[in-house]
């Protein structure tokens, strides 16, 4: 049986294949609109758990810094309080601004912790935003409505949290929620101060929802950005599959966290590359790497790895994988890599087949230990004649 296989996506584009009119070309490049940029920029459902970890790496980052500056300039802002607030309102405002810097220091101190971790980053975010937030309700609250004006200086409260939204790698859900919760605020703080749906508390909210949307605007571009530098430094251009660095990277966070587990490992090598090249042309023997990318990634499951080990050659690692299913795994790839037929640019055939090294991969075992016992099994199927799967028996 054999198989046409359409060009993979999210690769780079083939040179032979028609490119998009400039104008459309540019202006993705420019917006860097599509509907993966938007899905990945609208909520992390899609986002590898490499890329959450990575994202709340930088997050954290984000949250401690702030989270300092806020933390002593809190302080400092009590000598503000003291010089120009009445006595009256300082009793108010005194234990909120305590509440205030218990409530940062709690938010940094997570945010210290938080390295390694899915969630805390983002609570430490969510902090960050909702402590002010409190504050300035509550002060609000402790204030008589006649005297309002005696907070004025405090009235940017929920505009200064609206565009610090814009610094953190937030996805457009969380940011959509937070800038909610500040638009609620707003109007509460104007319900208030009896100035709600009067023309001031219109341009009030017009101003709130302006910084809003250029929030998630921002937001929309830092993640996207961080997104596509991440896929840049992770994934092989060529064949959108892991590549070498990060895949070591992967299996270290993969021992971290499950040091009892064992694996199987595969090393994958195109027979006759070489002749490949040199019969079809260059260009057609990158069509092919690519051919094989889409392959392994519909092959190997979800919780697999699959990377550009070399230049033809592929390395596969299967989470709590048994030798007889690891052996099943190896034996499709073989087989659908043999069913292929390649055309190249002139209509001629190519015959691609691989040759395949397996090797369990046990728990306290080092992963270049199993990598080599794969390596030899792989020498194994070249010297066996090619087009082969070896392994450990
Ligand atoms: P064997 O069956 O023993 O593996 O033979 P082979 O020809 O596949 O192996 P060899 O190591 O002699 O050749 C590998 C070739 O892979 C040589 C190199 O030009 C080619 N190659 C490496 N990276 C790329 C690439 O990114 N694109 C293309 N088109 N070729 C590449
Ligand atoms: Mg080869
Ligand atoms: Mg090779």
């Amino acid at each position: 049986m054999s198989s046409h296989l359409p060009p993979p996506s999210g690769t780079p584009q083939d040179p032979f294949a028609s490119k998009p009119a400039k104008p459309v070309a540019l202006f993705r490049q420019i917006v860097m609109l599509g509907p993966s940029t938007l899905a990945d920029t609208l909520h992390s459902g899609r986002h590898s758990r490499d890329f959450t970890l990575a994202r709340n790496d930088y997050l954290r980052s984000s949250v401690l810094v702030t989270g300092i500056l806020f933390l002593l300039l809190t302080p400092l802002w009590l000598l503000v309080d003291y010089w120009l607030l009445p006595r009256a309102a300082l009793t108010h405002v005194v234990p909120g601004r305590l509440f205030l810097m218990a409530g940062l220091a709690a938010a940094v101190l997570l945010a210290c912790r938080s390295r390694g971790h899915y969630w805390q980053a983002r609570v430490a975010a969510g902090l960050l935003i909702g402590v002010p937030a409190a504050f300035y309700a509550l002060t609000l609250l402790s204030v008589p409505p006649g005297q309002m004006h005696l907070l004025l200086g405090y009235r940017f409260i929920p505009f200064l949290l609206m565009a610090l939204l814009a610094i953190f790698p937030l996805t457009l859900t969380e940011s959509l929620v937070a800038a909610m919760a500040l638009v609620l605020l707003e109007s509460l703080a104007q319900q208030h101060e009896g100035i709600w749906l009067t023309l001031e508390g219109w341009q009030g909210l017009w101003l709130l929802l302006a910084l809003m949307a250029i929030s998630l605007t921002a937001n929309y571009f830092h993640l996207g950005l961080l997104l596509r530098l991440y896929r840049q430094a992770t994934h092989d251009s060529l064949t959108g599959l892991l590549n070498r660095r990060a895949l070591r990277q992967m299996i270290q966070t993969l021992r971290r966290r499950h040091p009892d587990q064992s694996a199987g490992l595969l090393m994958i090598d195109i027979d006759h590359f070489k002749h490949i090249n040199d019969t079809h042309g260059h260009a057609f023997g990158d069509r092919v790497l690519r051919h094989l990318g889409t392959l392994l990634r519909n092959v190997v499951p979800s919780n697999g790895l699959a990377a550009r080990y070399g230049g033809e050659e592929f390395v596969v690692v299967l989470p709590q994988t048994s030798s007889t299913a690891l052996a099943t795994i190896a034996e499709t790839i073989r087989r659908r890599v043999a069913a292929l037929h390649l055309l190249d640019y002139d209509g001629e055939a190519a015959q691609l087949t691989v040759s395949v090294g397996a090797a369990p991969w046990r728990a306290n075992e080092s992963f270049d230990s199993a990598l080599q016992r794969a390596d030899a099994h792989l020498y194994e199927a070249k010297r066996g004649g090619r087009n082969l799967v070896a392994l450990a028996s």
